[in-house]
């Protein structure tokens, strides 16, 4: 319905539709972790969740739950749910009813793991960590028992509880499934779902002294929550037999019962157990997808916070002046494979190129103020012009006056200009935007032989037309000298300047941080008509590139913009 190419997912979806797997269901989930930011590699994830439960609306009963995995206290905090949440909402997504926690269902996942031991399918184990490590043995060598594997289904379950009873310090003990400690497959060698954490759990308390690991609440919570189609990338491929043999392990109807106090089986004819798919991750280049990572420039003060304009989180691009559509469109364009590869950041820049060029209104910025005053313009001639917000969509006009003062940017005059320079120079002409020709007369210098003004020729015969007689081809941007309004200017360039920050072979990644990726420009002036914009707004600042007005720093008295793309990819040439 939206013209996105279709993919592996659909096709699946298309097929468990057909043959009535799922009764007609489409359930998925988005389970961030909420220890840090969403990047665009989650919006790769959110747009794949929620885009399905959108589009499958029509045909099946389809949802999406946004669903929080906070089984590690230790990295986990309110604000980090507060952002990821408002994330998703911006990006125009809603998700199934109440919001979710993994730590909701830690009564049903304890119970579940006391069923487990009861049926000899998991048991406590006591090796030290380290003990646990060398037992696990390696790709090529498989595992060995651990001697606590046979113990009596009454000691671990008398262990268990006293685990939970706080009797034990971290990594006394730990619950493993008994599994296959020979298999090939590492996950499937007695994997820990159980340890012991005496922390403070910032949704339940003090009530918990142990905590399910990841493989073990995340295939139970999809359970409870009758997922249909569980989506998750590719490194989880290998943990699929384990997301199956736990589901296989539980006594079906206690599961189904759960999930139906839950409240998440009022409508569905039947109780089906939800299947894991794995898609490729998101890599982008010139930037690093990793919450590890960016957390360490948010630490390290690399960058000015999670939201700098600079960083591939999605509140560092709305800053920047992305926009939900763009956004969206990348994550249609990029598509939906399985094999892992990276993605030029190009694509992303050229998104947001595209929908600003047809949403944002046109403006003038002068980044690099030169003086040019207009010989012949005196009081009769001031005049407020009316230019077009935008070339193509009928946006209105927006009021620029106009007077013996102006300002252009230094770099559109050149006293000995490079061949086929089209700008202003001695003796030329050049348009000023939406407004009249002119032509440079005199130069007026300091005394280190600087240019500091500029004195024109005004042909006045020339406002919406062209000039007697000869061809003006240049056009360049100017604001008027009164009512400008002085601007701070942020540019911001790629974050990293190598192509794969996490290739080793440079090192830590940090390593190839770009010290050029801000540059700040003030004394920048912009045209009076931008008084009125408000945080977030864009612009096209004609000649210059996309600009949005900062959320965060940006006043009436001091505005503040930051540089969004530029006008044209010029990057490395
Ligand atoms: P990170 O490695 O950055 O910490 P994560 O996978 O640990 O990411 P989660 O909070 O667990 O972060 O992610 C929530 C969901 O987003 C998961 O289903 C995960 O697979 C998906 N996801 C995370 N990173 C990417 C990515 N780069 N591309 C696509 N999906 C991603
Ligand atoms: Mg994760
Ligand atoms: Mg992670």
């Amino acid at each position: 319905n939206d013209g996105a190419p279709s993919n592996f997912i659909r096709h699946l979806i298309d097929q468990d539709l057909a043959s009535g797997k799922h009764d007609g269901r489409v359930q998925t989930r988005f389970p961030p972790e909420p220890n840090g930011f969403l990047h665009i590699g989650h919006a790769k994830s959110i747009c794949l969740n929620f885009g399905l439960a959108e589009r499958y609306g029509a045909q099946a009963a389809a949802a999406c739950n946004l669903r929080f995995d906070d089984t590690n206290p230790a990295k986990e905090e309110q604000t980090f749910i507060d952002a990821i949440q408002a994330d998703i909402e911006w990006l125009g997504f809603e998700w199934a009813g109440d919001i979710r926690y993994t730590s909701d269902y830690f009564v049903y996942l304890y119970e579940f793991a006391l069923q487990l031991i009861k049926n000899g399918k998991a048991y406590v184990d006591s090796l030290t960590p380290e003990e646990a490590r060398e037992y696990r043995g390696t790709l090529t060598e498989p595992g060995k028992e651990s001697p606590y594997r046979n113990r009596s289904v009454e000691e671990s379950l008398d262990l268990f509880k006293r685990m939970q009873a706080g009797e034990f310090a971290d990594g006394e003990h730990s619950l493993r499934a008994r599994i296959d400690m020979a298999s090939p497959n590492i996950n499937m060698r007695d994997p820990v779902i159980y340890r012991i954490r005496k922390l403070v759990h910032h949704q339940t308390g003090d009530t918990w002294n142990v905590y399910p690991m990841y493989d073990y609440a995340h295939c139970i919570s999809d359970a409870l929550e009758h997922v249909t189609h569980s989506l998750c990338t590719l490194e989880f491929e290998d943990h699929r037999p384990l997301y199956n043999w736990i589901l296989d392990n539980l006594e079906i109807e206690s599961v189904e019962n759960a999930c139906r106090e839950l409240g998440n089986f009022d409508d569905a004819p039947r109780y089906v157990l939800p299947g894991q798919t794995e898609f490729a991750r998101l890599n982008i280049n010139y930037t690093v997808l990793s919450k590890r990572k960016l957390k360490e420039l948010v630490d390290l003060q690399h960058v000015s916070g999670w939201d700098d304009p600079r960083m591939p989180t999605i509140s560092g691009l709305r800053r920047r002046g992305y926009t939900p559509t763009a956004i969206r469109h990348f994550c249609d364009i990029i598509g939906m494979g399985r094999s892992d590869s990276i993605v030029d950041v190009g694509m992303l820049e050229h998104s947001i190129r595209e929908d600003l060029d047809a949403t944002a209104s046109r403006a003038m910025c002068v980044l690099r103020p030169l003086k040019v005053t207009l010989l012949n313009v005196d009081a009769d001639h001031e005049q407020m012009l009316h230019l077009p917000k935008h070339p193509k969509q009928d946006m209105g006009t927006r009021d620029v006056p106009f007077g013996k003062t102006i300002y252009i940017d230094q770099t559109d005059f050149e006293e000995e200009p490079p061949k086929g320079f089209k700008r202003l120079m001695p003796g030329t002409e050049v348009r000023l935007r939406g407004s009249y020709v002119i032509r440079c007369d005199e130069i007026i210098k300091d005394s280190d032989g600087n240019v500091v003004e500029l004195k024109c020729t005004v042909d006045l015969d020339t406002l919406g037309k062209n000039p007697e007689g000869r061809k003006v081809k240049g056009v360049i941007h100017w604001v008027p000298a009164e009512a400008a309004i002085e601007a701070e200017v942020r540019v911001y360039d790629r974050l990293f300047n190598e192509a794969n920050p996490n290739d080793k072979t440079h090192g830590d990644f940090k390593n190839c941080l770009n010290p050029d990726s801000l540059q700040v420009l003030t004394g920048c002036l912009v045209e009076p008509s931008l008084a009125s914009a408000k945080a977030g707004d864009s612009f096209q600042f004609e000649r210059e590139g996309y600009y949005c007005v900062d959320s965060k720093d940006s006043t009436p008295e001091k505005p503040v913009f930051n540089r969004t793309v530029s006008l044209r990819d010029s990057w490395g040439k």
